[in-house]
């Protein structure tokens, strides 16, 4: 028995710590993720309260259906999600349902799993979190039409938002082999940059390093190249979002972006948060897309539909937090420098995957696609530094007196997100966290 959206919405778990307020793994969640404990291979699971549950032994015991334990199993010999991802967001629905029956406090099927208890369960605090999937192919979007003029009014004043920007979804093709989980060190890259006075460029570490808060998708399914993804087929695609920090150095981006845009001012490192939070567990989230204001396009027709209109967009709040290494040595919490929802993307998540096949370019199992700095329309909620100091010259006061502009060596940048409404369990994404390492 599968149960309904109704007793989905206030089902409850036995285990304990999925039940309290805050958490961001309750039943209703059920992220999935790839996992390492002790000195076993890495393995795929599923985030509940502060518990993993560890899908291969869930498969051991025999709880699943042989098609789920066959997936489970491919993941484990792969140590990623991709054989779950490339099977499609049906399978990945069908395991999910079931793992929600298996740590539900009152079905039946929970019982042997309960019996089982702690065998099934991982300390999340003692497991080392992975990448999900191997990333064969990760691309970068550019969604939010507030950081796209915020960020164009800097360096190009007289023409801040360029002309395309309202018709066509902006992207570029970014590297899939520095992509790192949350908590890998980030280091602080060497490249070339010039000030406007100067006559030459100099090489160096950058001076201008940055964070960008971004929603990533991880792609499911996929498509033969040569065949576009239609608007209303797109988010089949999607098997759910993650936390991306896109770590920018903006003085080598400024010198090396045009006419090609961006290459080493990006590609060095950008982390990944490690659940993959299910477009079925945000379902009680979606909302209208992005209202165009009176006088923008519509869309064209490839990328315009009723059902993306009124139900594309999700609402997710979205946090940034820095603490820098003085602050941790005096026991300072963290301080949050931003806070934004993703309903401000002027894009959704199914624009994006249908432009980026609409030329017939294949995404495959496991691709990243993600969405750009999320930033609203308030300073509040300006997802990066350079947009949130605007270009440094309105330094961030820290809680010890000290003041950031960029980020400095032993600075950790913490991105969080959470779904919450009334008649809703609130669900989390987790952390996106890393720390920059001097050059
Ligand atoms: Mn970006």
């Amino acid at each position: 028995m599968v149960p309904g959206p109704e007793s989905i919405a206030t089902a409850r778990s036995w285990v304990a710590s999925a039940e309290q307020h805050d958490t961001d793994f309750p039943l209703q969640n059920l992220p999935f993720g790839v996992f390492r404990a002790t000195a076993r291979a890495p393995r795929p699971g599923i985030a509940i309260g502060d518990r993993i549950l560890d899908l291969a032994a869930v498969a051991e015991q025999g709880l699943l259906s042989d098609q789920a334990a066959a997936l489970v199993h491919e993941c484990t010999l792969d140590g990623a999600l991709n054989p779950l991802l490339a099977a499609g967001r049906d399978a990945i629905g069908h395991l999910r349902r079931q793992a929600a029956l298996l740590l539900a406090a009152d079905s039946s099927e929970s019982r042997a799993a309960r019996d089982r208890g702690e065998a099934l369960l991982v300390k999340m605090a003692d497991a080392e979190l992975l990448l999900p999937a191997r990333i064969a192919d990760y691309t970068d979007f550019y969604a939010s039409i507030h950081h796209a003029t915020n960020v164009g009014s800097m360096f190009r004043p007289d023409n801040p938002l360029l002309p395309n920007y309202r018709w066509v979804p902006i992207g570029y093709h970014g590297r899939a082999s520095s992509l790192v989980p949350s908590g890998a060190a980030v280091r602080r890259p060497l490249g070339q940059s010039k000030d406007d006075a100067a006559p030459a460029p100099t090489f160096g570490p950058t001076r201008r390093l940055d964070y960008e808060l971004e929603v990533g998708a991880f792609i499911c399914g996929g498509n033969p190249l040569g065949t576009p993804i239609a608007l209303d087929d797109a988010e089949s695609h999607i098997a759910g979002l993650c936390l991306v920090n896109d770590w920018s150095a903006r003085d080598i981006q400024s010198w090396e972006y045009q006419p090609l845009g961006p290459f080493l001012a990006k590609n060095f490192a950008t982390s990944v948060s490690p659940w993959v939070v299910t477009l079925d567990a945000l379902e009680p989230f979606r909302v209208q897309a992005y209202k165009r204001p009176a006088g923008d396009p519509q869309p064209l027709a490839y990328l315009h539909g009723v059902r993306n209109e009124t139900r594309g967009g999700f609402a997710i709040t979205l946090e940034v937090l820095i603490t820098s290494s003085r602050m941790r040595a005096a026991g300072i919490p963290p301080m949050q420098v931003s806070v934004g929802s993703f309903e401000s993307m002027y894009w959704t998540l199914a624009q994006l995957v249908t432009h980026h096949t609409s030329n017939g370019c294949n995404l495959q199992p496991g691709d990243l696609i993600a969405s750009g700095t999320v930033s609203g329309a308030t300073p509040e909620s300006r997802g990066c530094l350079l947009e949130r100091t605007w270009r440094g010259t309105e330094p961030l006061r820290l809680p010890n007196g000290e003041s950031r502009s960029f980020l400095e060596d032993g600075d950790e940048v913490i991105l969080r997100a959470w779904c919450e409404r009334a008649g809703a369990k609130r669900i989390g994404f987790g952390e996106c966290r890393g720390l920059v390492a001097p050059a």
